[in-house]
């Protein structure tokens, strides 16, 4: 391969191999805009530069050399020379950019005999000291490694001397003074002499650009952004043409994005600075000047940006970010990129784009990042007022949406105030089951504790409030009802705001901002819908949810979670003592009166969810988890001397019920097996509600699920409980039920033997998050709060398989459950229901698969329509 290619030679479309920055300026070549000659060493110069222990590969700078001598026939400049010196920046440029990651050196070329020259050639002594002392600056940052603060002190030193406040107000003597000071610096630095040829400076400026790959600051950036080897793997170097936005006032240097990157609006925007060298904009060392003066200021220049921006966005069809300079009048491209841009502008401009004719639906959907557009479904923070806010503490993002009101400590208290119509933001160490009555009264929820996985967030993710876990710094105080970060302390009363979407806490009632479910959005998820060809369901245990999930397109229940619905007000008491219950009459007359709630839940779910199939799962926890701990019992009875005998009878049953390892022990099917009373008051709560929907013309479709099931006879089991009831309720009701009778695969063994479940099950449902904790033995809450930031860390996994499906394991495992289970079944309906549900990686892999559905919770729904719009685009 090639190390070097100049920009009119290299295949533009290989951003992998030029970088970003490398392939635009080459495109922009191959247009025929004005971009200074110049070439790009590819990355895979930088692979081998580490892989010979960070030494540049030998004939480099021979190679390096012959570009060099076609730049100078092309200009007429010379490397080094006494008349006419070339200079050249110097730029990093991986595939992805990585904005401030890496720096560039601007003018080198520049030493005592070319900056002569130049001020000969040119006339502009100011022009020429300013290009050298930044030169020296940046050279001296980038390659020795010297801090920016000791070059300002200098600067400030020399401005008040002078007297000036601008950079730009510098005189010439000052501007030498400046530059001599600068050398000292760096001699003192490396105790060696600045290097003046053009060539070895060359060389350190390329060897720099390859090490800042491997600096902290980049290294921390790619993994915030996940950034992995596949989507960027090492960076080039650009050598550009030096062109001179400082050669005085009909010079400047600039930005300007082709729309808006917040609200997606088709107006140009941006910023400039005459007599400047690009990177004041940037790095906003001077205030510049909103694009729209340079109409008046240069009106030529001003057209040949926009012109040049209309046709960047015609080529790419891709609103354009772009760097541009203008030396005396004459106009140059140096950058442009991919706009990054807000959830609500990439849906604006979408919808736009087709409507220009720039892009088709397909292309339209395809630039989606699904992901984001959850954002779009939330009330959010006011970004513009945030800065008028004190942020208390910061914790992890478990979910998203912003929310404010007052600070309350206890979980009674927050029903009590929220019962008022009061705004409450609840502040646990952590929650459990029993305090969900609280998060209904509640805006939003924070703990001090916990991890994405832990009750709090998921709960809070069902419900589609915002909350934020695992903020350590908080410290909590419940005897004084107080919490205290960063020497703040909030009381119970006082006002904060919490932003689920970054886990940021804020002291006050911050502004936010309604969510965004615009025409525009609306009319792109549309598009997906008829893209795709994944079902889409959802996870939903409440009338409420199943009607926001159908408002955002899904198509029936995935999942319905039966024991959410024992933890409402009034009900977790009655399921409290049906596990207490020392007969089995006694538990009998309990379970009737459950079965009368849960029958009215199902009816007004079913019926939010008319025509599509409603999955609901019998009961899945241990029945412990809806007892308090024996250990905080145990507490009670001493702290508030309770001696009744129902206190006592309670801590022996939770006792006796308490497990080693819950997540493995007996719950699911296994409950349904040992308490069948309980299964079979479900079942008849399912067929009673059917029964009374089917009288009123509504056309309900439930099907009855079975969790934790690792084998046949489990499942057959519950299905001969299954049959009794439907003959029962056959014969009470007169009426021919079509209930289908299904199993989760969440057990390895299930899968494993799904040929033989495929028997009796009419339908397979994934659950991903438990086949997860069992195909890695990973219990889930002590990996993510214990060693999984770990293991990423050190790359033994590149993401949380919790987030993702693991393809190579866990989703190997789900190809054999599939093949097995429709060898006996050809149409068997198999779906996902678990968090990887809304996951656009797992749905790709899940439509991939031949999965039927994916079952997501109800703000998670249009992104995996759109993931699973993206999916079938791609394939085809
Ligand atoms: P970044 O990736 O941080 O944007 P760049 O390599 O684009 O860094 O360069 C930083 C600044 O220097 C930009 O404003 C760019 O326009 C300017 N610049 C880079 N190369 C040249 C050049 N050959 N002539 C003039 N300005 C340049
Ligand atoms: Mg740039
Ligand atoms: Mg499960």
């Amino acid at each position: 391969m090639k190390p070097i290619y100049a920009f009119e030679d290299a295949n533009s479309k290989n951003k992998m191999l030029l970088g970003g920055k490398g392939a635009g300026l080459s495109e922009m070549t191959g247009l025929k805009l004005p971009v200074p000659p110049g070439f790009t060493i590819t990355t895979e110069v930088c692979n081998k530069y580490y892989e010979n222990k960070k030494r540049l590969p030998k004939n480099l700078m021979v190679e390096v050399n012959k570009h060099i001598s076609k730049i100078e026939k092309k200009t007429g400049k010379k490397w080094n020379s006494s008349t006419n010196p070339l200079l050249v920046s110097v730029r990093s440029g991986a595939a992805i950019s990585m904005p401030g990651m890496m720096d560039t050196i601007l003018n080198l070329g520049l030493n005592d005999q070319t900056v002569e020259a130049l001020t000969k050639k040119t006339n502009n002594p100011r022009f020429t000291w300013d290009s050298y002392r930044r030169f020296i600056q940046l050279f001296g940052k980038v390659v020795f490694g010297i801090k920016d603060e000791k070059f300002d002190e200098i600067l400030d030193g020399v401005k008040n001397t002078q007297g000036v406040e601008e950079d730009s107000d510098l005189n010439v003597e000052s501007l030498q003074k400046i530059v001599q000071n600068y050398k000292n610096i760096c001699e003192e630095h490396t105790k060696r002499e600045f290097p003046t040829e053009p060539n070895e400076q060359l060389n350190l400026a390329i060897e720099a650009v390859f090490k800042s790959w491997m600096g902290d600051r980049a290294i921390k950036y790619r993994r915030e952004n996940n950034i992995t080897k596949d989507i960027a793997n090492g960076t080039a170097v650009n050598v550009v043409t030096m062109v001179f936005g400082n050669m005085g006032d009909s010079s400047a240097t600039g930005v300007v994005f082709t729309r808006n990157g917040h609200n997606g609006k088709r107006e140009i925007e941006g910023e400039y600075l005459t007599n400047a060298q690009g990177e004041d904009v940037v790095a906003g060392v001077r205030t510049g000047k909103k694009f729209e003066e340079m109409k008046k200021e240069m009106p030529k220049s001003y057209k040949e940006v926009i012109n040049a921006c209309a046709k960047l966005e015609k080529h790419f069809r891709e609103p354009q970010d772009i760097e541009f300079t203008i030396e005396q009048g004459k106009f140059y491209l140096l950058q442009t990129r991919k706009l990054k841009m807000t959830a609500t502008a990439l849906v604006k401009t979408s919808v736009d784009m087709v409507k220009e004719k720039l892009i088709d639906k397909k292309q339209a959907l395809r630039r989606m990042p699904a992901q984001q557009l959850e954002a779009l479904l939330h009330r959010t923070i006011d970004e513009s007022q945030i800065k008028n806010y004190k942020q208390l503490a910061k914790g992890v993002a478990a979910s998203p949406g912003a929310a404010s009101g007052i600070a309350v400590f206890d979980v009674k208290r927050a029903i009590e105030i929220g019962e008022t119509g009061k705004k409450v933001i609840l502040i646990r160490k952590e929650t459990k089951p029993e305090d969900v009555p609280a998060f209904f009264s509640s805006q939003g929820i924070l703990t001090s504790l916990g991890g994405k996985a832990s009750h709090a967030a998921i709960v809070s993710r069902g419900q589609g409030k915002p909350c934020i876990v695992g903020c350590d710094e908080l410290k909590i105080d419940y005897s004084n009802q107080t919490s205290t970060a960063n020497g703040i302390t909030v009381k119970d009363g006082d006002i904060i705001s919490i932003d689920g979407s970054t886990g940021n806490v804020y002291i006050g009632e911050v502004p936010t901002v309604e969510s965004q479910v615009t025409e525009d959005f609306k009319t792109i998820l549309l598009w997906a819908q008829k893209a795709k060809r994944l079902g889409i369901r959802a996870n939903a245990d409440t009338p409420d949810s199943a009607k926001l999930a159908r408002e955002f397109g899904a198509q029936g229940i995935g999942l319905c979670r039966t024991e959410r619905m024992f933890s409402e007000k009034n009900r977790t008491e009655l399921f409290v003592e049906m596990i207490m219950a020392e007969s089995l009459e006694q538990r009998g007359q309990l379970l009737k009166k459950l079965q009368e709630l849960q029958k009215s839940d199902f009816v007004e779910i079913l019926r939010a969810m008319e025509g599509y199939k409603v999955t609901i799962r019998l009961l899945d926890p241990p029945l412990h988890e809806f007892l308090p701990n024996p250990e905080e019992l145990m507490n009670k009875i001493y702290k508030e001397n309770d001696n009744s005998e129902k206190t006592k009878r309670v801590l022996d049953r939770a006792r006796e019920l308490s497990e080693v390892n819950p997540m493995m022990g007996h719950r699911g099917v296994r409950i349904g097996i040992t308490y069948p009373e309980i299964y079979e008051m479900q079942m008849k709560a399912v067929f009673e509600a059917t029964a009374d929907l089917i009288k009123k013309k509504i056309n309900a479709k439930p099907q009855i699920m079975i969790p934790q099931v690792g084998s046949i006879e489990e499942l057959d089991h519950i299905k001969s409980i299954y049959d009794n009831v439907k003959l029962e309720m056959e014969k009470k009701y007169k009426i021919k039920f079509k209930i289908n009778f299904g199993t989760m695969l969440e057990v390895v063994r299930a899968c494993l033997t799904s040929n033989e479940l495929a028997n009796t099950a009419e339908f397979f449902s994934f659950g991903t998050n438990d086949l997860t904790q069992g195909v890695f033995s990973f219990s889930r809450e002590d990996v993510e709060g214990k060693f999984l930031p770990e293991y990423m860390d050190k790359e033994i996994l590149e993401t949380s398989p919790f987030q993702s499906i693991d393809e190579n394991g866990v989703g190997n495992l789900m190809e054999i459950a599939i093949s097995r289970g429709r060898k006996i079944k050809n149409n068997l309906e198999i779906g996902i229901c678990g968090e990887h549900g809304g996951d656009p990686n797992s749905i790709k892999f899940c439509h991939n698969a031949d999965v039927s559905y994916v079952s997501a919770s109800p703000h998670r729904i249009p992104i995996a329509i759109v993931a699973a719009a993206q999916a079938a685009i791609n394939k085809k």
